[in-house]
Order: structure tokens, then C-alpha cells, then sequence
């Protein structure tokens, strides 16, 4: 084994995922119909999703096999590696360890690629021939085009407008590995049309394209919707991340005081931290897991827990979770992943009961130290990942000040090689950091389904 790189073979890759609803003190409460506001049965949710992944949305068995076609498929790039990045704390000049998951290189470079390979895979097996979906800036469709082609299933992508133009390579990504690509909002659907008639120039927004994916899917016998966060199910085929680091860390003998995730819907948090809130559940470890979200969309340090909608217009289920207004529009950060309302029901309940901890960092300081790493690691973080690296900077400064040598463990959620008008703008010093947008976030909060 070489010093800073930890690789598990193919035999030590884990062949269940960890749920974490097996272990958790409280669940957060059940969705609600949007319409009825009562909790959602399994037979509204298969106009969308295919059962296996219905009962997974719902399942507390700690341990849920990965069916052996999709460990087939995780091997062409996982075990993913995990680094000791030696030169970045020698660069820091810390005593603490700093460790990090590589989750760039998957073939969409990020770690979507492990809930859109399963979510494709349940789909094929449920009959189903076409799987639509939105995406922001891109990454979630690029995973879900690879999925769909590698179970022979069509692909439609539903991608936030203003992207689609300005991010012309991911597009081009999504149409190679051959998904229909359709600027949103668009004329296609209903409420697309009526996005349009209120607002012709509408940029789009997340939200948006979700309510225009649902409604396609939920349209059609022979398509299905497919959401690349915040649900349960999503939550639980991410934990192969933190299963692979666990095991790797012990090959190192180590195991982590500190562990960190950057939070946009929270899979790749929950997919590195759950397995070790496992631990602190079940066996009383001191490990502390830290959600890393941008100042300009605090979800979870500034909003409140309740329920609210998953999408702007109001068609998706209501669920439990922090949110910061569903009709809330972010800034337009670089980190586009992490620009969503609302955040995953199962990191929600965590943080409410005070077993997980987030923190909120300004962009332009995680660009900075994404630079840093990069100049000392030698990858190009996606900005979405600077965000972690901020964390366990600031968390690897702190132990600089007290004397500490603490271990500290980050996800890399992606790489950055297709955002790099991101990096022109850092360099250019042409990025700004937007002010906590309170008052926006007041007015979007007072629009709250009523659900008492
Ligand atoms: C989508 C994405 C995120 C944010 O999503 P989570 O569900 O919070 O993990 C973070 N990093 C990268 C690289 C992404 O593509």
C-alpha cells in the first residue's frame, strides 16, 4: 500500500448499502400528497417511481443488498481512492491528518454516477423504457444519461435554462451518451407553458425543471421521474462512500475525529458521514459529521424545519425537511449544486436533533482554498466540493492554533474540468460574495404549505 493513496480491492467493496432510518432516534415525518396534504401512499408515488425504490423510500432494514449487476457496474471506477493529502497539510503546516474520498472519478466526474446507476437499474427491472429528470448545472444528467445508456433506456433531461446556454459542454456531455436535452422551462408541459406565459424571458430555475420532469413522467405508462438527491433512497446507495472510506481508513489503521461533506440536497454528506453516525449511534463514538452549505443558501444553519414543497409549482410531494422557501431563488453561485431550497428529510432530522453539525462559508474563500488544494494535491475540485475543502481547512487550522493532531476526513465530491469559467472568474477576481439574502429568504418562507 503506498503512503497517501488507500485502495481497497473489488473484494472489499461492500455489497450492501448502510440506512441510515435503521439507526436514527427520530424519522422525519412521513411526505404529503400536494394537493390533499395527507401522507403519500405507496400508489401515488408509483405513478413516478418503481416500488423497489418506493420501499427503500421507506424501508428501516439497516442493511439493503446491492444488486450484483450494479456492483458490476460501480467497478469500472469504484473502489473510488482515498488520499492522505500530505502536501496540503504540510501547506497548512498542521499536525492533523487530512484525508479525502475521491468521488471525481466516476465517468460523469462526480459522485452521482452511485445513486443513477441503482435508480436506472430498478427502473429496467419494473418494465419501464424512459427515465426524465432535471438537472441545474448539469452534473445530476450527465450521471442519469450514462445510467439510462448503460441499461438501454431513453434519457430526458429537463436542464435550467440559463445553464443550458451558458454551460454548453455539459449539454454536450448529456446528447453524447445520447439523452434529449430540452431547455426548461419549455413549451413541452404544462406547467412549462405556464412558467412561459408569466415570465417569456424566464430563466428557469431548479425547481422549475423538477415540476416540468414530474409532470412528463407522471404523464406517461412508460417513463418514470428520477431525483438525484435529497430523497431517502438517494441517501442510502450514496453510503458506499463512506463504507469504502471506513474500510480504507482502517487498512491505515486510522479512523476520523472530523467528518466532512459539502450540502446542496445532502447525498454526498450523508454518503460519506452516515456510516460513521453509525457508529456514534450505535456504539458511541465521538465522531463529529459537518455539513459544509454556502452563506448564499444557508438551508440549514438559516432555514427553518417544517414542510415544504420540493419544486416551485407545487406538484411533488411535501416533505419534512429545512428549506429556505420553495420558491426561494438562490444567487447565482458557481457551486450550482448547492443552489437548492430545500435539503434531504434524513440530514434535516440529523441536524434538528442535534447528531450532525453544519457550518456556512462565502464563496470566494472556498475558491481560495480549492486553488490551494489543487495547487498542492493536484486536482481540480468541482466548486461544489470547495466547500469541503474550506471545512477541513478551517477545521485543520483550528488543531494548528490548540496543538491538535486530529484526523479529518473529506469527501472530493468532483472534479472541476468542466466548470472552469468558474476558476476564469476566481482568477479574473471578477467573483463575488453575495450578502445572506435575509430578506428574500423571509418574503419565500411566509408561502409555507399549510399542513395543520
Ligand atoms: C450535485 C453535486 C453536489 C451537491 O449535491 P448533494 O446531493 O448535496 O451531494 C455536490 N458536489 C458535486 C460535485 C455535485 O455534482
Amino acid at each position: 500500500m503506498s503512503e497517501t493513496k488507500i485502495l481497497l480491492s473489488e473484494k472489499e467493496m461492500p455489497t450492501s448499502w448502510y440506512n441510515v432510518m435503521a439507526d436514527m432516534p427520530n424519522l422525519p415525518k412521513p411526505p404529503l400528497h400536494p394537493a390533499t396534504k395527507q401522507p403519500v401512499g405507496p400508489q401515488d408515488l408509483g405513478a413516478i417511481f418503481p416500488m423497489e425504490l418506493i420501499k427503500q423510500e421507506v424501508s428501516t432494514d439497516r442493511w439493503i443488498e446491492i444488486p450484483e449487476e450494479v456492483q458490476e457496474i460501480y467497478k469500472l471506477w469504484r473502489p473510488s481512492p482515498l488520499y492522505r493529502a500530505y502536501r496540503l497539510e504540510k501547506a497548512l503546516d498542521t499536525p492533523a491528518k487530512i484525508y479525502y474520498k475521491y468521488e471525481g472519478v466516476s465517468p460523469a466526474g462526480s459522485h452521482k454516477p452511485n445513486t443513477a446507476i441503482p435508480q436506472a437499474y430498478y427502473n429496467k427491472q419494473a418494465g419501464i423504457k424512459r427515465l426524465a429528470t432535471e438537472t441545474g448545472a448539469g452534473q445530476w444528467g450527465s450521471a442519469l444519461s450514462i445510467a439510462c445508456k448503460f441499461f438501454d433506456m431513453e434519457c430526458v433531461v429537463y436542464m435550467v435554462k440559463v445553464s443550458y446556454h451558458q454551460k454548453p459542454y455539459r449539454r454536450i456531455f448529456m446528447q453524447t451518451y445520447g439523452a434529449s436535452v430540452i431547455p426548461s422551462p419549455s413549451n413541452l408541459t404544462e406547467c412549462g407553458r405556464k412558467m412561459l406565459a408569466d415570465n417569456p424571458e424566464s430563466l428557469g430555475s431548479l425547481g422549475m425543471a423538477i415540476s416540468e420532469a414530474v409532470e412528463d413522467a407522471a404523464g406517461r405508462d412508460d417513463t418514470n421521474y428520477s431525483l438525484g438527491s435529497v430523497l431517502n433512497h438517494v441517501m442510502i446507495h450514496q453510503s458506499v462512500i463512506g463504507l469504502e472510506a471506513k474500510a480504507q481508513l482502517a487498512k491505515a489503521d486510522d479512523y476520523p475525529d472530523v467528518v466532512i461533506g459539502c450540502c446542496g440536497g445532502g447525498s454526498n454528506f450523508a454518503g460519506i458521514a452516515f456510516p460513521f453516525v453509525h457508529d456514534k449511534l450505535t456504539k458511541g463514538a465521538k465522531v463529529r459529521a459537518i455539513a459544509s452549505e454556502p452563506a448564499a443558501c444557508p438551508t440549514l444553519t438559516k432555514g427553518k424545519f417544517t414542510y415544504d414543497y420540493g419544486d416551485t409549482a407545487g406538484i411533488v410531494p411535501i416533505l419534512n425537511m429545512y428549506t429556505l422557501g420553495h420558491d426561494f431563488m438562490p444567487p447565482g453561485i458557481h457551486a450550482g449544486g448547492l443552489r437548492y431550497h430545500g435539503d434531504s428529510p434524513l440530514v434535516s432530522r440529523l441536524y434538528h436533533d442535534g447528531i450532525i453539525e453544519a457550518e456556512a462559508r462565502a464563496q470566494r474563500p472556498c475558491f481560495e482554498a480549492a486553488v490551494m488544494f489543487a495547487q498542492n494535491e493536484g486536482i481540480l475540485p468541482a466548486p461544489e466540493s470547495s466547500h469541503a475543502i474550506r471545512l477541513a481547512v478551517d477545521e485543520a487550522l483550528k488543531c494548528k492554533e490548540a496543538g491538535e493532531a486530529k484526523t479529518i476526513l473529506f469527501c472530493l465530491s468532483g472534479n472541476g474540468y468542466l466548470d472552469l469559467p468558474s476558476y476564469d472568474a476566481y482568477i479574473g477576481g471578477k467573483l463575488e460574495d453575495y450578502e445572506y439574502p435575509e430578506s428574500l429568504i423571509e418574503e419565500s418562507l411566509k408561502k409555507l404549505p399549510v399542513t395543520e
